[in-house]
């Protein structure tokens, strides 16, 4: 058990793990195959010009599967500590569904984008809700300078979401926990240290982490 002070501050990252509980496929990683494609040549800036309909038929599939899906007790306990912490919690996600949102948490940092939001590939238009499907022969929508309609998700060589608000918070967070991620099984992962808690395969709680031990985990 933990013991939470009231000057405490969180940073949660949670990755593909959380997703993969609800029924939600990784695709992202060495190795994710969609239909004999590899990820990279279905979700990058260089797929996106050769064939946006190859790009958005992968996307459709994500968002039917997405849609469907219920959120797990990670979402809810997570949910949960933000109503306790409130504002003294940041939850940072790599997915990309809606399920945090589901659960009931506000202050979520999708730093790899939104499954449910398109934005313009040509003008600064914000990122708008979107749960349309456009498989082929569907034509992928214009926007109103003439620019073409793109899933709002960080590809493989775009810079992810967010980085500056992440950076500071983890500045000033007490606490660091990351549930779910690949990155705690890489050369990347934080140093345990005697403030360290590994709770268990998945789950990893560092007190008055230093950043530069947990900055690797966020790519
Ligand atoms: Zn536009």
């Amino acid at each position: 058990m933990l013991a939470i002070s009231p000057t405490d501050r969180f940073v949660v990252l949670t990755g593909a793990g959380v997703s993969a509980e609800s029924g939600i496929p990784t695709f992202r990683g060495v190795g994710g195959l969609w239909r004999n494609y590899r990820i990279e040549e279905v979700a990058s800036p260089h797929a996106w010009r050769r064939d946006p309909r190859l790009v958005w038929e992968f996307y459709s599939m994500r968002r039917k599967v997405a849609a469907s899906a219920k959120p797990n007790p990670a979402h809810i306990a997570l949910a949960n500590l933000e109503r306790l912490l409130r504002e003294r919690l940041l939850l940072c996600t790599q997915n990309v569904d809606d399920l945090h949102e589901q659960a009931g948490s506000k202050n979520v940092l999708h730093m790899h984008g939104e499954l449910f939001k398109s934005r313009c590939d040509t003008c600064s238009r914000a990122p708008f809700q979107d749960r349309n499907t456009y498989d082929p022969p569907a034509e992928i929508p214009h926007c109103e300078c003439g620019g073409r309609i793109r899933p709002h998700i960080c590809w493989f060589g775009e810079v992810p979401f967010e980085l500056d608000r992440i950076f500071h918070a983890l500045e000033q967070c007490t606490m660091f926990m990351a549930v779910g991620t690949s990155g705690l099984v890489e050369p990347a992962s934080p140093q345990p240290n005697e403030n360290t808690q590994p709770l268990n395969n998945r789950i990893l709680v560092t007190l008055k982490p230093r950043r530069d031990h947990v900055w690797p985990l966020f790519r």
